[in-house]
């Protein structure tokens, strides 16, 4: 109802809606089961999101893209993680942070020579930031790329990639040398694309990890691996604000996930409580389960009216960097809570390790951690209040 009332008078939005449930419907569910067993999606899978139009929202139609912007990317990234957040979470990583950082940054060539591939589904992307360790404080990344000639030689690892283990396309960060004998400043952070076949190239074996199990996530190994120049996105030394304005859009989009996860938390709660019977009755019919549903509902709603509130201003070119953290916060605490109270709504049958609900709450765990840990997120938004508490005491002192 909420997602009826804000795409109403777009016509663009609500076919991209409608065509995202047939995908959903007809291409994922039948095969998500697989995926999760396998840990692995196929790779006609893509090919299918390809066909489906669902790969190149944010980017221009010359290259296979819609164009049609961040919102319609949120409605098709909460549609497909309400049926399997693995996939949706990869979706993610290929479209919002590989093709749309492309789409922004990349300049003709670059665009002409892998956004097609990309967005066909032909060839799966991913970005690659984090690495053992730098997590929270990713500018301390020690990936260094050193130039000869013409060609960058990155040397170093990155690690937890999504899509890693089976990426064609990677927007790698790293820092340029330019003096061996000084330290790198933070600051100094240089984006390159790389094709998985570089030599020097490697992949250790993909992580098992508690949720999440259907998408892959990786380390990536670079020995002296080479890097033409005229793949570098954007400008030496200039990619921190790629990098911290990519997080934004990121946060924005993952927002969606857990919003879909929550859909299916709800729907698992109540088809559950209104046909099993205790005390000769359904449980639904219990106020203290009644009341579970209906905080659920709400806060389900809740999280998409600021998602789809915000999906909207970053389309007016109007996301902050604390609301892009603050709606990622909130839609993942509430999804981990939903699925905590789903799996209570549905008691020892929700515990069970292959009931839908306890792999919602495993999946609904990482949006706490990706992206951006909670924590971080919070110190964000309090930066951002801080900021404007002095701002407002030093306009009334003057
Ligand atoms: C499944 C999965 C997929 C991922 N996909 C990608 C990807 O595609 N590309 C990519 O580049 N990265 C990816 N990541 C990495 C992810 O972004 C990092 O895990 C995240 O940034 C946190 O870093 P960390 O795990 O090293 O935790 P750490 O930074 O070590 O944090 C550990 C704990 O300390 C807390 N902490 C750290 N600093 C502070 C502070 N200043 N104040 C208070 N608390 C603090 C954290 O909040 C957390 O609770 C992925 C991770 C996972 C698990």
């Amino acid at each position: 109802m909420i997602l009826q009332t804000f795409i109403a008078d777009n016509s663009a939005l609500r076919d991209l809606y409608e065509h995202t449930q047939q995908f959903v419907k007809k291409e994922l569910i039948p095969q998500v089961k697989t995926i999760e067993q396998q840990a692995s999606i196929p790779r006609a899978l893509w090919a299918k999101l390809g066909e489906y139009g669902l790969l190149g929202l944010t980017s221009a139609a010359e290259y296979g893209g819609q164009a049609l912007g961040y919102f319609a990317q949120v409605i098709a990234m909460e549609a497909i993680s309400s049926a399997s957040a693995s996939v949706g979470l990869a979706y993610a990583a290929h479209t919002s942070l590989c093709i749309d950082q492309l789409s922004r940054y990349a300049n003709q060539q670059q665009k002409d020579t892998y956004l097609r591939d990309l967005i066909s589904g032909k060839k799966i992307g991913a970005l690659a930031m984090s690495e053992i360790d730098a997590g929270s404080d990713v500018m301390q990344m020690q990936l260094t790329a050193q130039r000869k000639d013409d060609t960058y030689f990155l040397n170093g690892h990155k690690m937890w990639i999504t899509n890693g283990p089976s990426a064609d396309i990677f927007v790698v960060y790293a820092k340029v040398i330019d003096d061996p004998s000084s330290a790198m400043p933070q600051s100094n952070l240089t984006a390159f694309i790389l094709e998985s076949h570089f030599t020097g190239f490697e992949r250790a074996p993909k992580l098992k990890k508690l949720g999440m199990c259907g998408s892959e996530t990786g380390k990536l190994i670079f020995n002296n691996c080479p890097v033409p120049s005229s793949n570098i996105l954007g400008e030496v030394h200039k990619a921190r604000h790629l990098l911290l304005r990519g997080l934004d859009y990121e946060r924005l989009v993952l927002a969606a996930g857990p919003v879909g996860i929550m859909q299916s938390a709800l729907t698992s709660a109540s088809s559950y409580t209104h046909q099993r019977k205790q005390f000769n009755q359904r449980i639904a019919n219990f106020q203290l389960i009644q009341a579970k549903l209906a905080d659920m509902y709400t806060a389900l709603n809740s999280s998409r009216a600021y998602l789809y509130t915000l999906a909207q201003a970053c389309d007016q070119g109007r996301l902050t960097y604390y609301d892009a953290a603050s709606v990622l916060l909130y839609t993942s605490e509430q999804a981990t809570k939903a699925a905590l109270e789903a799996i209570q709504c549905m008691g020892a049958k929700g515990y069970l390790e292959s009931s839908l609900v306890s792999r919602l709450l495993r999946d609904a765990k990482l949006y706490e951690i990706g992206a951006g840990t909670t924590e971080i997120r919070r110190i964000l938004i309090a930066r951002q209040l801080k900021y404007q508490y002095a701002h407002v005491r030093s306009s009334n002192t003057s």
